[in-house]
């Protein structure tokens, strides 16, 4: 599914996938481009990991002598938990992809180009299509915070109950003092209240 925007001073193909038919440019010149933008996609990235927003953005593919380089901005949000208080979160990222890919195939001779020499690099398909979803899916991976926080000074959860330190610190019962303390401790309380 294809539209046409018309916002900005030139259309760009918004699409609702991520793989990229690239036919057409792998024929023509050295610094040929298309741009795209997509929006509404979500992903699955496994188990451990959850999209609190579809991921959108754009890309560029540019020719270059021997393939396409890919150029692009993404933005998503992760739904996680705060490492401190357990608390559901939502983080927006916004990631930068900047990847360089070889045909599978020679768009000239149609004859198989060999996958060894290069065997770490993004490869287009047999068609000489471009899906970037792994790109778009190892950057959101990498940009996986490890210690999530719902604020930077979020107190977290009590030792003791677990209850949410969110509204202060509160008290628990001790234990039993020594009786000359607890006077002690009663003025403590007392001038605490009074300090506000
Ligand atoms: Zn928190
Ligand atoms: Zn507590």
């Amino acid at each position: 599914m294809t539209a046409v925007s018309t916002s900005g001073d030139k259309s760009v193909d918004i699409r609702a996938d991520l793989a990229y038919p690239l036919a057409a440019l792998l024929g023509e010149p050295a610094g040929s481009r298309r741009d795209y933008a997509f929006e509404g996609i979500p992903l699955d990235l496994g188990e451990d990991l959850q999209l609190a927003t579809p991921v959108s953005g754009w890309v560029r593919f540019s020719r270059t002598n021997r393939g396409i380089f890919i150029r692009g901005g993404v933005d998503t949000a992760l739904a996680l938990e705060c490492s401190r208080c357990l608390k559901p979160i939502t983080l927006p990222i916004s990631l930068a992809i900047s990847e360089e890919a070889l045909p599978a195939i020679d768009i000239a001779t149609g004859k198989p180009l060999d996958p060894d020499v290069e065997p770490e690099i993004v490869r287009l398909n047999d068609h000489h299509e471009l899906d970037i979803e792994p790109i778009i899916r190892e950057a959101i991976q990498l940009a996986e915070p490890i210690a999530p926080l719902c604020r930077p000074d979020c107190p977290g959860l009590c030792s003791i109950c677990g209850e949410s330190l969110e509204s202060g610190p509160h008290d628990h019962d001790e234990a039993p003092l020594d009786p000359r303390l607890e006077a002690l401790r009663a003025f403590r309380v007392d001038a605490d209240a009074e300090t506000g």
